[in-house]
């Protein structure tokens, strides 16, 4: 099959099933869709619909037990453990319900741990850092630790690390699911923001108004995609 460049990722008949000691759960049946380079889609359905294992599939933390996924034209199920986690740290950007920050560290030192793991800390990075900790509204807190912050900073900080790499390709599961109803409308504005910039961003909810922000609604029903609509 050709690739597609236009296209930031393209989804083909993708299936998921859990293989358990008495029984099989078909989590995902036959997902389809192609995501155009800058789109805003929010991911909806029942709990228990395949949400968060198709993010998992997009974000190559697992494999899909059938179909195909390219990621910017490339076939992401013939890449080897290497190849999978250099495109988990550079080329996709993450973003959790529980923000999953390391509390003993301050927020920069939050910000700059993919550059420890991936083995690009340099005082040019630690810059972008700061950077980008003042670009998510955080320079008078630079210093805290995320005990000390707020649920939404404590997910600016989550954001700011997810961009460390400059990924184009942003996934994130229920990222307002822990905070109130204002703060969650400042991260919404800021993920905003950052499809304004350009960057592909799908983001998993279940609440209506999170998913009105974005322009594109998938909504699953037991592991198929009942419909796909832009608004
Ligand atoms: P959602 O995020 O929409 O709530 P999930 O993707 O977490 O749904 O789960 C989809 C289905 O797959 C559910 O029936 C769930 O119980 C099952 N499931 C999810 N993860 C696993 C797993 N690691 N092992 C077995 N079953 C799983
Ligand atoms: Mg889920």
């Amino acid at each position: 099959m050709q690739a597609d460049s236009a296209l930031a990722a393209s989804i083909h008949h993708l299936g998921k099933d859990y293989v358990l000691a008495s029984e099989t759960v078909r989590a995902l049946h036959d997902v389809s869709f192609d995501v155009p380079r800058g789109d805003f889609i929010s991911i909806m359905g029942p709990s228990g619909s395949g949400k968060s294992t198709l993010l998992n599939l997009l974000g190559c933390l697992d494999q899909p037990t059938s179909g195909n996924y390219w990621l910017g034209g490339e076939d992401v199920g013939s890449m080897n453990d290497d190849q999978l986690s250099e495109t988990r740290a550079l080329r996709i950007g993450f973003v959790f319900q529980s923000y999953n920050l390391l509390p003993a560290l301050s927020v920069v030192e939050n910000i700059e741990v993919p550059l420890y793991y991936s083995g690009r800390l340099s005082p040019a990075m630690r810059a972008r850092c700061l950077d980008l900790a003042k670009m998510v509204g955080l320079e008078s807190r630079l210093s805290h630790r995320p005990s000390q912050l707020s649920g939404g900073q404590q997910q600016r900080v989550a954001i700011a690390r997810s961009l460390v790499n400059d990924p184009q390709f942003m996934l994130a599961d229920e990222p307002t699911g822990n905070l109130d109803s204002k703060t969650s409308a400042e991260i919404l504005e800021l993920l905003r923001k950052l499809n304004d910039e350009g960057r592909t961003i799908i983001l998993v909810t279940h609440e209506a108004d999170v998913a009105e922000q974005t322009v594109r609604s998938i909504f699953l029903r037991d592991g198929s995609i009942v419909s796909d609509e832009r608004h």
